[in-house]
């Protein structure tokens, strides 16, 4: 039996839907949500879009990058990282300050631990599929950004 690769019980591993790009997490995601914004909705295809906020320097791709490809919003917002060949979306970033990152969640390999605690943009959601009453925190519009200490 040929040895089983040694993986880190800290590394959180990812790709796309092709296998093309992989990527791993040195730190655990801060943060995790659902955005219920229009632009989600038209990117997943689906009525929102679950994402991990993570310090965009704990994030290593491991493969893939000249098959990345970022979309950016002419009227800002976040750009939109997806895998080129396969079409799979991964990351968002801020275009300013990339370290302001989100890692969208169906990315993950296995359990990131982390789960969602809040709903964003709930003032736009899809009307074919209400909001869960499930007590996470709601935010009509984005989610206020911590301030830096
Ligand atoms: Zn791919
Ligand atoms: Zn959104």
């Amino acid at each position: 039996m040929p040895d089983s690769p040694v993986v880190s019980d800290t590394a959180l591993t990812g790709g796309c839907l092709c296998g093309g790009v992989r990527f791993e997490l040195t730190e655990p995601p801060l943060t995790a949500g659902y955005c219920h914004c229009t632009r989600c909705q038209r990117r997943t295809g689906t009525a929102a879009s679950a994402q991990a906020r993570i310090d965009g320097r704990t994030l290593r791709l491991l493969r893939g990058e000249e098959l990345l490809k970022a979309w950016r919003h002419p009227e800002g917002g976040h750009e939109k990282l997806f895998c080129g060949e396969c079409g799979a979306h991964l990351f968002s970033r801020d275009p300013e300050d990339h370290a302001q990152m989100s890692v969208r969640m169906g990315a993950f390999d296995g359990d990131p631990i982390i789960r969602p605690s809040w709903r964003s943009f709930v003032a736009y959601a899809a009307p074919w599929e209400p909001i869960p009453d499930d007590g996470l925190q709601r935010f009509s519009e984005a989610k206020p950004r911590p301030q830096p200490a």
